[in-house]
């Protein structure tokens, strides 16, 4: 399908969100992934990217990456208003609450654009409904880099409908690696630690009560997944309801 740029926005010169017309076909459940990208030279030249936005939102909205020479966002960095992008018809992927089980607390765990599933999934009024807490912790390099995230969060806090099971359940918990900030250092240092059980006043993952869904690097996958994978978590997929499931953010070439 084809939609129109409706605006683009450029968060660091390595990351930027731009929102696009929907066809009114198109349906996805929040969390999913889609075939985004171009035409070059007339043949459409496409990638994964999760929808960032919510599924009862008329628009679409992504957030990218900037990779120096990438084949797509080499040139989708690029994009303007009035552009034309191609959204795939169909929306796949594991990052939806129904593969997981019943639960209190539901940890969303993303790093880099990672985040960007779980900006979909907590403007999701189900996912309220069936959860107590939900914790989205967002590991980056650099402050600048949380920018997006923390302008989604900071919105839902006005939202006409949600705005207040947000302030009720929802817990932001930024982290940065390279830079003095409120809380630093890895997810998986931090959940060794204890200390984002600490700061959000829950206590730490058991299979009993919490739920997680991860979506970052390879490497940090690895990381947490063996974490979740010690303390008894079953992975979940379509099909099969777990108590953790993931999604890589990109694949490593
Ligand atoms: C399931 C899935 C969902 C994805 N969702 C998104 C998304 O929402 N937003 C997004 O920007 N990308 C996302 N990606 C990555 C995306 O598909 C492309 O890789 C990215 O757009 C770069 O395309 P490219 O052609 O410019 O470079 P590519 O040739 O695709 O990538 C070149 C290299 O850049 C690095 N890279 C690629 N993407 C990223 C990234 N997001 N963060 C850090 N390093 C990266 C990798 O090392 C990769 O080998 C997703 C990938 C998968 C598998």
């Amino acid at each position: 399908m084809e939609e129109r740029v409706l605006a683009v926005h450029h968060w660091t010169d390595r990351l930027f969100s731009f929102t696009t017309t929907r066809d009114s076909g198109f349906r996805f459940r929040n969390g999913e992934f889609t075939m985004t990208g171009i035409k070059v030279d007339g043949k459409p030249l496409l990638r994964a990217y999760s929808v960032a936005s919510p599924n009862y939102e008329e628009t679409l909205e992504f957030y990218s990456i900037k990779v120096p020479n990438g084949p797509l966002t080499s040139r989708l960095q690029h994009l303007k208003e009035g552009d034309t992008v191609i959204v795939g018809r169909k929306a796949t992927g594991t990052l939806v609450i129904d593969n997981l089980r019943e639960g209190k607390n539901l940890y969303l765990l993303a790093t880099g654009t990672g985040v960007a599933p779980f900006l979909s999934i907590i403007r999701d009024p189900e996912t309220y409904d069936r959860f107590e807490k939900i914790v989205l912790v967002h590991g980056c390099r650099q402050i600048a880099e949380l920018a997006y995230g923390e302008s989604m969060v900071k919105a839902l806090h006005d939202h006409e409908f949600l705005a207040d099971e947000v302030k009720a359940k929802l817990f932001y918990y930024p982290t940065v690696t390279r830079e003095p900030f409120i809380h630093e250092g890895r997810i998986s240092k931090l959940i060794d630690d204890g200390q984002l059980f600490a700061d959000i006043g829950l206590p730490p993952l058991d299979k009993s009560r919490d739920r997680v869904m991860l979506c970052g690097s390879t490497q940090m996958m690895v990381d947490l997944k063996s974490r979740l994978v010690e303390r008894g978590f079953e992975e979940g997929n379509h099909g099969e309801a777990g108590d953790f499931v993931l999604e890589k953010a990109f694949a490593e070439r």
